[in-house]
């Protein structure tokens, strides 16, 4: 499929389908998602959840096709359906659990930077995302008011010519692999013309619920970018990954690009040492390294997905022993007002 890309960057034999398992196009799969509770759960064939369930006014049921392909039928607890059903609990309101859980709206100094760490920035290139995670620490956040405008891109990189101790970006949302090629290649060369700028990293869960959104044109830009390129993607769960997904993703790492994994760590879903140990080794298996497992940020709604944190100190310890240490993800806890992901003290949490 990828028939542009360098020898050196050592092009796989392989090639992809023309057309993927539904013979869509990735923009027509994600015009496609499922956004209908009575659609999703007849196809599941679990009508008698709804009544668990309900029908939120803003962050509404979204769910690509293919990644309900990869739930199993009739069982209401698959992890995957689980990351997406708007549940009733999401409707009670739990003390400590806040709608910017993060302060990020205070942190950004132009409409679509934020600014919290201090050699990288973060740009949110869109708000939207292929899929709803119902667990999302973004799902109130103000997307309308922080997309750059061409001129507010111009700002962002008079800012980072400004900020000399910048030298990696951060493309976030939402989720930027949501936009068309020919948009983000726009922004990519806007941050590949500063000399400083020597990384950028693409924060992403596209290529998981989307395997072909990495299409060829995506992939032969990024591996003639002046820029190292780290996909960051989002898995929870083993079963995300299914031989499809996997071989797109082997596409990417032949275009050169350094694939790591963040997860959150969710009640129900992820929170047992079968479940981290499969997800590490799976992704492993296709060239993807656990790179962080994050603590559940509290954002209200989400609270039914949280765990006590003593708890996921003594999952870790237990994955500590289980994996060998390249397997092992850093276990992080993101705090406002903190230039960094704050790695869990696990000894004072045991
Ligand atoms: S893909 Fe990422 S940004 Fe989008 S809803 Fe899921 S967790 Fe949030």
């Amino acid at each position: 499929m990828i028939n542009h890309l360098p020898a050196q960057k050592n092009l796989s034999n392989t090639r992809l389908p023309v057309i993927n398992q539904t013979g869509q196009s990735w923009q027509r799969q994600l015009a496609d998602s499922i956004d209908d509770i009575d659609e999703l759960l007849d196809i599941l064939q679990l009508s008698a959840l709804k009544a668990s369930l309900y029908l939120p006014k803003q962050f509404g049921l979204r769910v690509p096709r293919g990644f309900v392909n990869k739930m199993r039928i009739g069982d209401a607890h698959d992890p995957l359906l689980q990351q997406v059903l708007p549940r009733m609990q999401e409707q009670v309101t739990v003390t400590g659990y806040v709608t910017d859980p993060l302060a990020e709206n205070s942190a950004n100094p132009i409409q679509g930077l934020l600014h919290k760490y201090r050699s990288r920035i973060l740009v949110t290139v869109t708000g939207a995302c292929a899929i709803h995670c119902r667990y999302c620490f973004r799902q109130h956040f103000d997307y309308q008011s922080n997309i750059p405008s061409k001129q507010q891109m111009a700002e962002i990189h008079d800012y980072i010519l400004a900020h000399p101790e910048v030298n990696e970006i951060i493309l976030s949302g939402g989720d930027p692999l949501s936009v068309s090629n020919r948009r983000l290649i726009e922004q990519l060369k806007v941050f590949e013309s500063l000399p400083q700028i020597t990384t950028i990293r693409l924060h992403t869960r596209l290529p998981i619920v989307i395997p072909e959104r990495l299409d060829e044109v995506l992939l032969a830009y990024l591996s003639h970018s002046r820029c190292k390129i780290v996909m960051v993607l989002h898995t929870n769960h083993a079963n995300e990954v299914d031989t499809h997904t996997a071989n797109y993703l082997s596409e990417a790492k032949q275009a050169g690009i350094i694939l790591l994994n963040q997860a959150v760590l969710l009640k129900g879903i992820n929170d047992t040492l079968q479940a981290q140990t499969e997800l590490s080794h799976k992704l492993f298996s296709v060239g993807i390294l656990p790179y962080y497992l994050h603590i559940l940020d509290k954002v209200s709604g989400a609270a039914h997905f949280d765990i006590p944190k003593y708890q996921a100190v003594k999952l870790y310890w237990q994955m500590l022993e289980e994996l060998p240490g390249y397997l092992v993800p850093k276990l992080v806890q993101e705090l406002p007002d903190q230039p960094f992901k704050t790695p869990v003290d696990l000894y004072q949490s045991r």
